[in-house]
Protein backbone atom coordinates (compact mmCIF):
# COMPACT_ATOMS: atom_id res chain seq x y z
CA UNK A 1 0.00 0.00 0.00
CA UNK A 2 3.01 2.26 0.80
CA UNK A 3 3.88 3.06 -3.00
CA UNK A 4 0.62 3.39 -4.17
CA UNK A 5 -0.99 7.18 -4.50
CA UNK A 6 -3.63 6.97 -2.61
CA UNK A 7 -6.72 9.76 -2.27
CA UNK A 8 -7.45 9.55 1.12
CA UNK A 9 -10.06 11.58 3.08
CA UNK A 10 -9.16 13.90 6.04
CA UNK A 11 -11.55 14.54 8.54
CA UNK A 12 -10.47 17.36 10.44
CA UNK A 13 -7.49 17.97 8.01
CA UNK A 14 -7.01 22.18 9.10
CA UNK A 15 -7.30 21.09 13.03
CA UNK A 16 -3.51 20.18 15.13
CA UNK A 17 -3.56 16.45 14.54
CA UNK A 18 -5.28 16.31 10.75
CA UNK A 19 -2.99 19.31 9.58
CA UNK A 20 0.80 17.42 10.54
CA UNK A 21 -0.96 14.23 9.31
CA UNK A 22 -2.10 15.92 5.71
CA UNK A 23 1.66 17.34 5.66
CA UNK A 24 3.13 13.92 5.98
CA UNK A 25 0.67 12.18 3.60
CA UNK A 26 1.57 14.85 0.74
CA UNK A 27 5.14 14.28 1.24
CA UNK A 28 4.33 10.63 0.80
CA UNK A 29 2.88 11.22 -2.92
CA UNK A 30 -1.05 11.11 -1.97
CA UNK A 31 -3.80 12.87 -2.86
CA UNK A 32 -5.87 14.41 0.21
CA UNK A 33 -9.62 15.34 0.64
CA UNK A 34 -9.63 17.44 3.70
CA UNK A 35 -13.20 17.91 5.02
CA UNK A 36 -13.12 20.32 8.56
CA UNK A 37 -16.13 22.73 9.78
CA UNK A 38 -13.31 25.10 10.97
CA UNK A 39 -15.31 24.93 14.08
CA UNK A 40 -11.63 24.46 15.95
CA UNK A 41 -9.33 23.93 12.82
CA UNK A 42 -8.41 26.46 11.31
CA UNK A 43 -7.35 27.30 7.62
CA UNK A 44 -4.04 29.21 8.41
CA UNK A 45 -3.11 25.40 9.09
CA UNK A 46 -3.52 24.91 5.55
CA UNK A 47 -3.56 27.61 3.75
CA UNK A 48 0.19 26.34 2.69
CA UNK A 49 -0.92 23.39 1.07
CA UNK A 50 -3.69 25.58 -1.54
CA UNK A 51 -1.15 25.57 -4.16
CA UNK A 52 -0.86 21.85 -3.82
CA UNK A 53 -2.51 19.92 -6.60
CA UNK A 54 -2.80 17.09 -4.64
CA UNK A 55 -4.59 18.75 -1.79
CA UNK A 56 -8.37 19.87 -1.83
CA UNK A 57 -10.55 21.15 0.66
CA UNK A 58 -14.09 21.59 1.43
CA UNK A 59 -15.25 23.45 4.32
CA UNK A 60 -18.13 20.83 5.69
CA UNK A 61 -19.43 19.22 9.01
CA UNK A 62 -19.21 16.05 8.36
CA UNK A 63 -22.56 15.41 10.96
CA UNK A 64 -24.14 16.52 7.36
CA UNK A 65 -24.05 13.42 4.60
CA UNK A 66 -21.67 14.25 1.25
CA UNK A 67 -20.52 12.93 -1.50
CA UNK A 68 -16.53 13.15 -1.39
CA UNK A 69 -16.19 10.82 -4.84
CA UNK A 70 -13.33 8.54 -5.52
CA UNK A 71 -11.96 7.61 -2.01
CA UNK A 72 -9.27 4.54 -0.57
CA UNK A 73 -9.06 5.62 3.07
CA UNK A 74 -10.26 7.75 5.69
CA UNK A 75 -8.62 9.15 8.25
CA UNK A 76 -11.68 10.11 10.91
CA UNK A 77 -10.06 12.87 13.23
CA UNK A 78 -12.44 15.32 13.37
CA UNK A 79 -13.23 16.07 16.77
CA UNK A 80 -13.26 18.39 19.25
CA UNK A 81 -10.27 17.90 21.94
CA UNK A 82 -9.35 20.24 23.67
CA UNK A 83 -11.12 20.68 27.32
CA UNK A 84 -11.88 24.36 26.85
CA UNK A 85 -13.30 24.14 23.57
CA UNK A 86 -15.55 21.16 23.82
CA UNK A 87 -17.00 22.97 27.77
CA UNK A 88 -18.37 25.68 25.42
CA UNK A 89 -19.22 23.64 22.28
CA UNK A 90 -20.58 20.60 24.01
CA UNK A 91 -23.41 19.53 22.03
CA UNK A 92 -21.34 20.14 18.66
CA UNK A 93 -18.71 17.93 20.51
CA UNK A 94 -20.67 14.70 20.97
CA UNK A 95 -22.60 15.20 17.73
CA UNK A 96 -19.38 15.41 15.83
CA UNK A 97 -17.96 11.79 17.80
CA UNK A 98 -21.38 10.19 16.87
CA UNK A 99 -23.46 11.03 13.92
CA UNK A 100 -20.11 12.53 12.45
CA UNK A 101 -18.30 8.84 13.19
CA UNK A 102 -21.78 7.67 11.67
CA UNK A 103 -21.34 9.02 8.50
CA UNK A 104 -17.55 8.45 7.72
CA UNK A 105 -18.50 4.85 8.37
CA UNK A 106 -21.36 5.33 6.32
CA UNK A 107 -18.58 6.55 3.38
CA UNK A 108 -15.98 3.90 4.06
CA UNK A 109 -18.94 1.43 3.46
CA UNK A 110 -19.82 2.68 0.40
CA UNK A 111 -16.53 2.83 -1.19
CA UNK A 112 -15.74 0.02 0.69
CA UNK A 113 -12.25 1.05 1.87
CA UNK A 114 -10.65 1.59 5.39
CA UNK A 115 -11.61 3.84 8.32
CA UNK A 116 -9.04 5.03 11.10
CA UNK A 117 -10.85 6.35 13.61
CA UNK A 118 -8.69 8.99 16.09
CA UNK A 119 -9.76 7.54 19.31
CA UNK A 120 -8.85 8.63 22.75
CA UNK A 121 -6.85 8.00 25.99
CA UNK A 122 -9.68 10.16 27.24
CA UNK A 123 -12.14 6.72 27.07
CA UNK A 124 -9.65 5.21 30.38
CA UNK A 125 -11.12 8.21 32.17
CA UNK A 126 -9.94 8.32 36.00
CA UNK A 127 -8.26 5.11 35.43
CA UNK A 128 -7.74 2.42 38.25
CA UNK A 129 -5.15 1.09 36.46
CA UNK A 130 -1.52 2.76 35.80
CA UNK A 131 -0.40 2.68 32.98
CA UNK A 132 -3.22 2.18 30.93
CA UNK A 133 -3.15 -0.89 28.29
CA UNK A 134 -6.24 -1.60 25.91
CA UNK A 135 -7.42 -4.21 27.48
CA UNK A 136 -8.68 -2.29 31.01
CA UNK A 137 -12.03 -0.74 30.15
CA UNK A 138 -12.27 3.02 31.66
CA UNK A 139 -13.71 4.59 34.93
CA UNK A 140 -15.36 7.09 33.16
CA UNK A 141 -17.95 9.95 34.98
CA UNK A 142 -21.01 9.33 32.92
CA UNK A 143 -22.60 12.95 33.50
CA UNK A 144 -19.31 14.42 34.71
CA UNK A 145 -17.93 17.87 33.07
CA UNK A 146 -15.68 15.44 30.86
CA UNK A 147 -18.31 13.30 29.94
CA UNK A 148 -19.04 14.89 26.38
CA UNK A 149 -15.83 13.79 25.35
CA UNK A 150 -14.95 10.89 27.04
CA UNK A 151 -18.62 8.69 27.15
CA UNK A 152 -18.72 10.35 23.16
CA UNK A 153 -15.09 8.38 21.71
CA UNK A 154 -16.20 5.39 23.86
CA UNK A 155 -19.62 5.83 21.35
CA UNK A 156 -17.20 6.02 18.32
CA UNK A 157 -15.06 3.40 19.86
CA UNK A 158 -18.33 1.08 20.04
CA UNK A 159 -20.13 2.54 16.76
CA UNK A 160 -16.82 1.53 14.91
CA UNK A 161 -17.00 -2.26 16.17
CA UNK A 162 -20.67 -2.29 15.38
CA UNK A 163 -19.90 -1.22 11.68
CA UNK A 164 -16.67 -4.03 11.90
CA UNK A 165 -19.37 -6.67 12.54
CA UNK A 166 -22.43 -6.06 10.72
CA UNK A 167 -21.08 -4.82 7.66
CA UNK A 168 -17.69 -6.09 7.45
CA UNK A 169 -16.21 -2.54 7.36
CA UNK A 170 -12.25 -2.38 7.51
CA UNK A 171 -11.32 -0.22 10.91
CA UNK A 172 -8.00 0.61 12.70
CA UNK A 173 -8.97 2.30 16.12
CA UNK A 174 -6.01 4.31 17.79
CA UNK A 175 -6.68 5.87 21.20
CA UNK A 176 -4.21 8.63 21.02
CA UNK A 177 -2.69 9.92 24.43
CA UNK A 178 -1.58 13.88 24.82
CA UNK A 179 0.29 14.80 21.83
CA UNK A 180 1.69 18.27 20.91
CA UNK A 181 3.61 19.86 18.68
CA UNK A 182 3.27 22.98 15.62
CA UNK A 183 -0.35 23.71 14.42
CA UNK A 184 -1.30 23.89 17.99
CA UNK A 185 -3.67 26.55 19.02
CA UNK A 186 -1.57 28.88 21.33
CA UNK A 187 -3.49 29.14 24.39
CA UNK A 188 -5.96 26.33 23.21
CA UNK A 189 -6.83 25.32 26.80
CA UNK A 190 -4.55 22.48 26.72
CA UNK A 191 -1.68 22.60 29.02
CA UNK A 192 1.82 22.92 26.91
CA UNK A 193 0.09 25.73 24.49
CA UNK A 194 -1.29 27.17 27.28
CA UNK A 195 2.33 27.25 29.14
CA UNK A 196 4.38 28.25 25.97
CA UNK A 197 2.15 31.22 25.08
CA UNK A 198 2.07 32.19 28.94
CA UNK A 199 5.93 31.78 29.12
CA UNK A 200 6.08 34.08 25.19
CA UNK A 201 4.32 36.64 26.43
CA UNK A 202 5.10 37.10 29.85
CA UNK A 203 2.07 36.05 31.97
CA UNK A 204 2.45 33.44 35.28
CA UNK A 205 1.93 29.68 33.78
CA UNK A 206 -1.91 28.63 35.00
CA UNK A 207 -1.33 25.19 37.24
CA UNK A 208 -4.63 23.80 38.11
CA UNK A 209 -4.14 21.71 41.62
CA UNK A 210 -1.22 21.47 43.05
CA UNK A 211 0.63 20.32 39.59
CA UNK A 212 1.23 16.74 41.00
CA UNK A 213 -1.06 15.13 38.39
CA UNK A 214 0.71 13.26 35.38
CA UNK A 215 0.62 13.12 31.43
CA UNK A 216 3.00 11.63 28.83
CA UNK A 217 3.25 13.91 25.99
CA UNK A 218 3.99 12.73 22.54
CA UNK A 219 5.95 14.72 19.77
CA UNK A 220 3.29 14.67 16.93
CA UNK A 221 5.40 13.63 14.28
CA UNK A 222 5.85 10.46 15.79
CA UNK A 223 2.15 10.38 16.47
CA UNK A 224 1.91 10.39 12.79
CA UNK A 225 4.28 8.20 11.77
CA UNK A 226 2.31 5.80 13.95
CA UNK A 227 -0.98 6.98 12.54
CA UNK A 228 -0.13 5.95 8.67
CA UNK A 229 1.70 2.93 10.11
CA UNK A 230 -1.64 1.64 11.53
CA UNK A 231 -3.69 3.23 8.46
CA UNK A 232 -1.73 0.69 6.26
CA UNK A 233 -1.72 -2.19 8.48
CA UNK A 234 -4.83 -4.68 8.40
CA UNK A 235 -4.90 -4.01 12.09
CA UNK A 236 -8.23 -3.23 13.89
CA UNK A 237 -7.13 -2.43 17.22
CA UNK A 238 -7.95 -0.45 19.54
CA UNK A 239 -4.36 0.25 19.65
CA UNK A 240 -2.74 3.05 22.95
CA UNK A 241 -0.16 5.40 20.92
CA UNK A 242 1.77 7.53 22.64
CA UNK A 243 4.45 8.40 24.88
CA UNK A 244 5.46 6.58 27.83
CA UNK A 245 8.01 9.22 29.70
CA UNK A 246 5.79 10.55 32.61
CA UNK A 247 5.88 13.36 34.11
CA UNK A 248 4.13 15.94 36.76
CA UNK A 249 2.15 19.46 35.30
CA UNK A 250 4.63 21.05 38.02
CA UNK A 251 7.60 19.04 36.31
CA UNK A 252 6.02 19.98 33.16
CA UNK A 253 6.08 23.89 33.88
CA UNK A 254 9.96 23.71 35.09
CA UNK A 255 11.11 21.96 32.14
CA UNK A 256 8.84 24.69 29.63
CA UNK A 257 10.09 27.59 31.48
CA UNK A 258 13.54 27.08 31.40
CA UNK A 259 13.44 26.31 27.61
CA UNK A 260 11.32 29.75 26.82
CA UNK A 261 14.06 31.35 29.16
CA UNK A 262 11.73 32.90 31.71
CA UNK A 263 11.81 33.19 35.75
CA UNK A 264 9.12 30.43 37.34
CA UNK A 265 6.24 32.37 38.15
CA UNK A 266 3.11 30.02 38.92
CA UNK A 267 -0.45 30.75 39.80
CA UNK A 268 -2.58 27.69 41.18
CA UNK A 269 -5.94 27.69 40.11
CA UNK A 270 -8.33 25.23 40.78
CA UNK A 271 -8.26 21.45 39.63
CA UNK A 272 -11.13 21.03 37.17
CA UNK A 273 -14.00 18.46 37.82
CA UNK A 274 -12.71 14.73 37.07
CA UNK A 275 -9.10 15.76 35.88
CA UNK A 276 -7.13 12.01 36.19
CA UNK A 277 -4.52 12.00 38.26
CA UNK A 278 -2.52 9.83 36.18
CA UNK A 279 -1.52 9.47 33.01
CA UNK A 280 0.50 7.10 31.10
CA UNK A 281 0.22 4.20 27.91
CA UNK A 282 1.23 0.99 28.16
CA UNK A 283 2.73 0.67 24.23
CA UNK A 284 3.33 -2.61 24.14
CA UNK A 285 1.07 -3.84 21.41
CA UNK A 286 2.29 -1.12 19.10
CA UNK A 287 5.33 -1.49 19.38
CA UNK A 288 5.19 -5.37 18.99
CA UNK A 289 2.35 -5.42 15.99
CA UNK A 290 3.73 -2.90 14.34
CA UNK A 291 7.33 -1.94 15.30
CA UNK A 292 6.40 1.39 16.78
CA UNK A 293 7.75 3.51 19.21
CA UNK A 294 8.11 7.55 19.95
CA UNK A 295 11.60 8.72 19.24
CA UNK A 296 11.69 12.33 20.01
CA UNK A 297 12.22 13.17 23.81
CA UNK A 298 9.89 15.67 25.48
CA UNK A 299 12.53 18.49 25.47
CA UNK A 300 13.31 18.08 21.79
CA UNK A 301 9.95 18.07 20.97
CA UNK A 302 9.25 21.43 23.19
CA UNK A 303 12.50 22.68 21.42
CA UNK A 304 10.46 22.48 17.80
CA UNK A 305 7.15 23.52 19.03
CA UNK A 306 8.36 26.78 21.34
CA UNK A 307 10.39 27.61 18.07
CA UNK A 308 6.97 27.50 16.05
CA UNK A 309 4.80 29.62 18.55
CA UNK A 310 7.67 32.24 18.70
CA UNK A 311 6.61 33.02 14.75
CA UNK A 312 3.12 32.34 15.28
CA UNK A 313 2.75 35.01 18.12
CA UNK A 314 4.88 37.70 16.25
N1 LIG B 1 -3.48 22.04 33.09
C1 LIG B 1 -2.85 23.00 33.88
N2 LIG B 1 -2.80 24.29 33.40
C2 LIG B 1 -3.32 24.66 32.19
C3 LIG B 1 -3.95 23.67 31.39
C4 LIG B 1 -4.01 22.37 31.87
O1 LIG B 1 -2.36 22.71 34.97
O2 LIG B 1 -3.22 25.85 31.85
C5 LIG B 1 -3.51 20.64 33.57
C6 LIG B 1 -4.88 19.97 33.50
O3 LIG B 1 -5.60 20.22 34.70
C7 LIG B 1 -4.49 18.51 33.35
C8 LIG B 1 -3.20 18.55 32.55
O4 LIG B 1 -2.69 19.87 32.70
O5 LIG B 1 -4.25 17.92 34.60
C9 LIG B 1 -3.38 18.24 31.09
O6 LIG B 1 -4.42 19.04 30.60
P1 LIG B 1 -4.85 19.08 29.07
O7 LIG B 1 -6.12 19.88 29.00
O8 LIG B 1 -3.72 19.48 28.21
O9 LIG B 1 -5.14 17.55 28.72
P2 LIG B 1 -6.05 16.40 29.42
O10 LIG B 1 -6.41 16.82 30.81
O11 LIG B 1 -7.21 16.29 28.54
O12 LIG B 1 -5.12 15.24 29.43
Amino acid sequence: MGDTQMRYLVSGGAGFIGSNLVRQLCKDGHKVLIVDNLITGRYSNIVDLAVNSRVEFIEHDIVESFEPGHIDGVYHLASIGSVYQYLKNPIEAMRVDSLGTENMLELARRKECRLFLASSSKIYGISEVHPQKEDYWGYVNPIGMRSVYDESKRYAEAVTMAYRRKYGVDVGIARIFNTFGPYMVPGDGRVIPNFITQGLTGEPFTIYGDGSQTRSFCYVDDTIRALIKLMESGYEGPINIGNPEEFSIKDLADIISDLVGVSKIYEYLALPDDDPPKRKPDISLVKSLLGWKPEIPLKEGLERTIRWFRKELQ
